[in-house]
C-alpha cells in the first residue's frame, strides 16, 4: 500500500494553510451544498463500500449498511438540516447587571484541522467527524488507519471527486506519517483510538496548544439487576458485543450479573448464540473476522491464558488462525489479572463476573479507569439511578446497548481515560468551531463606572 509521503504531507499542509481563510469565509449554504454532494456520492457508492468492508474484515453487507453507511448518512442528514441554523450563532439571555449589552455566541471555524482515525469502523468514524469539520468551515487532513486499506481507497475516491486537497485531504500511513503530522501546528486535532496513543497525541498538541478532542476506549461494563428481563437482555448483549466481531469501542466489554442468575443466564447465552449464528458461527454470513494478525494473536493468547488459569467456558472458544476467526465466546471465572479483565477486550470474547451485592459490582467498575460506556439492564429505575449516581462514564444506556451513539440530541464522548471532548451532531459542530463570546455594548460603556480615578463611589457600586 502506498502511504502518503512526508513531502506530500508537507505540501498538503502548506496548501491547506493558505486555503483556510477561504474555507473560513465560506457560507453555511456553500458548506451545506458540499454535504449534499457528499451524501449523494456515498449513496451511489454503497456497493463499493460494502465490498471494501468485506475485504477488510469479512464484514457482512447488512452490518456495513447498518453500522457504517446508515450511521454516516444519518449524520449527514442532521448536518444538512441544521448547519445553516447552527452556523448563525445565537443570542444569550440578557443580564440585569448588563442592561445595555447585547450578548451572543458566534461559531467560527477553528481553521486547520487534523482528524486521526482507527480501523474498527473505517468508513463511519472518519466520515462522521469529517462531516462536522466541513460543516464548521475548516480545512481538514484526514489520517486513515493503515489496517483498512480497501475502505481507505473508497473514501479517497469519494472525497477526491468532491474536494480539492487544499480543503479536504486523505492521508494514509502509520506511526511514522502520523508522528510527522503531529509535529505541525493545527488549530484542532480530533483523535479516535486507544488511550495509549491518545496520550501521545495530547502531548504533541500541547506543543502548539492545539485544541483537541480525544475519542478513546476502555472497558465498558454492562450491569444486570436481578429484576431484569433476562432473555431480552441476553439477546441485546449478543448483538452489541458480537457486532463487528466485538471490535467496537462502546461494545459491552464484560458483564456484571447477580450470582443467583448464573445458571439461567449461562443456558440463555448457549441458546441465543446458536439462534444468532447457528451451530457453527464460522459459517454464519453475519459474523466478521479480526482485523489483523496482531489483534488475533493478542485475543487468542488472552483466551488461551484465561482458560489455562481456570476460566470456565460457557459458549464458543473455537479459533481459526488462517481466517483470524474467533468464535463468539462467553466465559466466567476469568482471573482478575488476565488481560481480558485488565485491558479493553476489543474482540468477540465476553467475560461474566458474578456479584453478590450491588456495592461490590459498583466498586468493581470504579476500581478501573472511567469507562466509555455503561449499560444497565433493570426493570427497576431505582436500581438504574443508583448505578448512574455511583459511577462516572462517558455515556450510559438503560435497557439497551450502543444506540445512545445515534441519538441526534446526545453528545458522544468519554471521560478522562476514555476521552476528552464531545462529538456528533450539534456537539461535533461545536467541537470543530470556536465558540466566540461577543458582548455588544449599546449607548454607554458599562466599564465607565470603574474608570480611573478610583473613588469611594467606585467601592459603593460594588456593594
Ligand atoms: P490506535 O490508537 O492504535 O490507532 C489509532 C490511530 O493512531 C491510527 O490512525 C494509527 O495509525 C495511529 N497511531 C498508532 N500508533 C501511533 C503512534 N505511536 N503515534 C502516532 N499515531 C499512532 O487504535 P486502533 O487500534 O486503530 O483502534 C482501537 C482503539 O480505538 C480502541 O481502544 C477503541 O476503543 C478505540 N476507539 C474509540 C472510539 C471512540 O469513538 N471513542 C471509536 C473507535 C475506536
Amino acid at each position: 500500500m502506498a502511504y502518503t509521503s512526508i513531502s506530500e504531507i508537507d505540501n498538503i499542509y502548506s496548501a491547506q494553510e493558505k486555503h483556510k481563510d477561504v474555507a473560513k469565509h465560506s457560507t453555511a449554504q456553500q458548506r451545506k451544498k458540499l454535504l449534499e454532494r457528499l451524501l449523494a456520492e456515498i449513496r451511489s457508492n454503497e456497493d463499493a463500500i460494502q465490498k471494501a468492508l468485506y475485504h477488510d474484515f469479512h464484514k457482512s453487507a447488512m452490518e456495513t449498511a447498518i453500522t457504517e453507511i446508515f450511521a454516516v448518512e444519518f449524520e449527514l442528514k442532521q448536518f444538512i438540516k441544521h448547519v445553516e441554523k447552527w452556523a448563525k450563532g445565537k443570542s444569550v439571555s440578557r443580564s440585569l447587571l448588563f442592561p445595555n449589552v447585547s450578548a451572543s455566541l458566534h461559531y467560527e471555524p477553528k481553521g486547520q484541522v487534523l482528524i486521526i482515525t482507527p480501523w474498527n469502523y473505517p468508513f463511519q468514524l472518519p466520515l462522521v467527524h469529517l462531516v462536522a469539520s466541513i460543516a464548521a468551515g475548516n480545512v481538514t487532513m484526514l489520517k486513515l488507519s493503515e489496517f483498512s486499506k480497501h475502505t481507505n481507497q473508497v473514501i479517497k475516491k469519494i472525497l477526491g471527486g468532491i474536494f480539492k486537497e487544499e480543503h479536504v485531504a486523505v492521508i494514509e500511513g502509520e506511526v511514522n506519517e502520523t508522528t510527522h503530522l503531529l509535529t505541525k501546528r493545527f488549530d484542532h486535532i480530533h483523535f479516535t483510538g486507544s488511550p495509549a496513543v491518545g496520550k501521545i497525541v495530547m502531548k504533541a498538541a500541547s506543543a502548539n496548544l492545539s485544541d483537541i478532542t480525544l475519542e478513546l476506549g476502555g472497558k465498558s461494563p454492562a450491569i444486570f439487576d436481578k429484576n431484569v428481563s433476562l432473555e431480552r437482555a441476553v439477546k441485546n448483549i449478543i448483538w452489541a458485543k458480537f457486532v463487528n466481531a466485538g471490535q467496537t469501542c462502546i461494545a459491552p466489554d464484560y458483564l456484571l450479573v447477580p450470582r443467583p442468575l448464573k445458571s439461567e443466564i449461562e443456558q440463555l447465552f448457549k441458546k441465543e448464540l446458536e439462534h444468532a449464528f447457528g451451530t457453527n458461527a464460522q459459517h454464519s454470513p453475519d459474523f466478521a473476522r479480526i482485523i489483523n494478525d496482531k489483534q488475533y494473536k493478542r485475543l487468542s493468547d488472552a483466551l488461551t491464558d484465561a482458560r489455562s488459569l481456570g476460566a470456565q467456558l460457557i459458549a464458543g472458544g473455537n479459533l481459526d488462525e488462517r481466517e483470524r476467526y474467533i468464535e463468539p465466546t462467553v466465559l466466567s471465572n476469568v482471573a482478575e489479572n488476565n488481560p481480558l479483565m485488565t485491558d479493553e477486550i476489543f474482540g468477540p470474547i465476553l467475560p461474566i463476573v458474578y456479584y453478590n451485592q450491588i456495592a461490590d459490582a459498583i466498586s468493581f467498575i470504579n476500581k478501573k479507569e472511567k469507562p466509555l460506556a455503561l449499560y444497565i439492564f433493570s426493570e427497576d429505575s431505582k436500581f438504574s439511578n443508583h448505578v448512574i449516581r455511583h459511577t462516572s462514564v462517558g455515556s450510559t444506556c438503560v435497557n439497551d446497548a450502543m444506540i445512545q451513539i445515534l441519538h441526534p440530541s446526545l453528545p458522544f464522548g468519554g471521560v478522562n481515560n476514555s476521552g476528552i471532548g464531545q462529538s456528533t451532531g450539534w456537539y461535533g459542530f461545536k467541537s470543530f468551531s470556536h465558540e466566540r463570546a461577543i458582548a455588544d455594548v449599546k449607548l454607554m460603556p458599562m466599564s465607565k463606572m470603574f474608570w480611573f480615578p478610583y473613588t469611594e463611589k467606585t467601592f459603593k457600586l460594588l456593594k
